[in-house]
């Protein structure tokens, strides 16, 4: 792996040496043979802190060692096959009850006793799907970039570039919305959220979640199909239905996004780092962040943090402090890579205490 982020001159050299040592052992898993990728952001003179500025990350894995290239399936054929699957499961399993609801006692009778005789062969079929399924997924388990994180991917490389190009822009370019810029007070906190950006564009994080939801998507087929086999009406089937889509939800997809939004702060630290910036901004920003939530809950809003394990994204103030954890190997890779001092005032100790204003206030009244 190799990692290039040019724009500040030669300090960065010692990083990317740093990256490539760590990066060798991924790309023996991966088939890909060449992955190149460009972002660049340009900003001039926001509220005159920010001065024109712009990043550049090229990502490339040559190939030491590779094996054949894994078969894929086509993901316009998957996107089709998606609601298709879900329909069909609904109408195998609604058939199935309507047939044995209309079906006499003897020969429900008959039908168990063929089950019965016949168990080995059904149990030894769902056997073998059940290793075929495996295997495939097994085959699809692939390091992420950087971290190495082992991750279910249906897609090939081309595949993941188009996916890319379909998430962000066309150009490559990470897009940033007024609002969020209003937010942010200086540099450094700007270089936070881009980072964050480009490392969710790294670890190919869309891609992962598109393949993590194809999957949950098959998982689900079978519950489904039972659900409308065994629910003895329709009205109480389609709650049930509801009722699993919810927990599929609250206990597997909430969750893994949340992961993944972790993954990039905790990556988007390590590139603003080694990008020299100060690491510190991006703490003080989400501290910044929780204390407009608190804000906002004390003048009648909703308080984010009941809200948090239905959100995709982890609360601010859980952002900060897991930001915080991490500060200490930020800052050793900054002084790894050579880049100059930390100003004295710590920008984390404004917002510590504003924080800590909040706590008394909102406890004394
Ligand atoms: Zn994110």
């Amino acid at each position: 792996m190799f990692l290039r982020w040019s724009g500040y001159g030669g300090t960065l050299k010692k990083c990317v040496i740093h990256h490539v040592a760590n990066a060798v052992p991924n790309s023996l898993y991966q088939s890909a043979s060449l992955s190149v990728r460009t972002f660049s952001m340009r900003r001039s003179n926001f509220s005159g802190l920010i001065k024109q500025w712009e990043f550049k990350t090229t990502l490339q894995t040559p190939r030491p060692f590779h094996t054949s290239r894994p078969r894929y399936i086509n993901p316009i054929l998957l996107a089709v096959l998606r609601p298709l699957s879900k329909i069909a499961a609904i109408l195998v399993g609604r058939g199935f009850r309507k047939w044995w609801q209309s079906l006499p006692a003897k020969k429900r009778e008959l039908f168990i006793q063929h089950l019965l005789r016949n168990k080995y062969k059904y149990l030894g079929g769902s056997a073998l799907l059940g290793t075929a399924s495996l295997t495939y997924y097994e085959d699809h388990v692939v390091p992420a970039p950087l971290t190495g994180r082992r991750r279910f991917m249906v897609f090939t490389s081309d595949q993941l570039h188009t996916v890319s190009r379909h998430t962000y822009t066309e150009s490559g370019d990470i897009v940033m919305f007024r609002g969020m810029m209003d937010l942010l007070e200086n540099d450094d906190q700007v270089a936070a959220v881009v980072a964050h950006e480009m490392s969710h564009a790294i670890l190919e994080h869309a891609s992962e979640q598109l393949s993590r939801g194809y999957l949950l998507d098959v998982l689900i087929l079978l519950p489904l199909a039972v659900i409308w086999a065994f629910i003895p009406s329709d009205g109480l089937a389609l709650v049930t239905q509801w009722f699993l889509n919810q927990v599929v939800k609250v206990l597997l997809q909430l969750p893994y996004s949340r992961s993944l939004e972790e993954e990039a702060d905790s990556v988007g630290l390590q590139l603003a780092a080694k990008a020299c910036f100060d690491v510190r901004e991006a703490s003080a920003f989400w501290g910044k962040m929780s204390v407009l939530d608190k804000i906002r809950e004390k003048s009648g809003g909703s308080p984010p943090e009941d809200s948090a394990w239905l959100s995709t994204h982890p609360s601010n103030i859980e952002r900060q402090e897991k930001i915080d954890a991490q500060m200490e190997e930020a800052i050793s890779i900054r002084n790894f890579c050579q880049c100059p001092q930390l100003d004295e005032r710590d920008p984390r100790q404004m917002v510590k205490s504003l924080q800590r204003q909040l706590t008394v206030t909102s406890s004394s009244s």
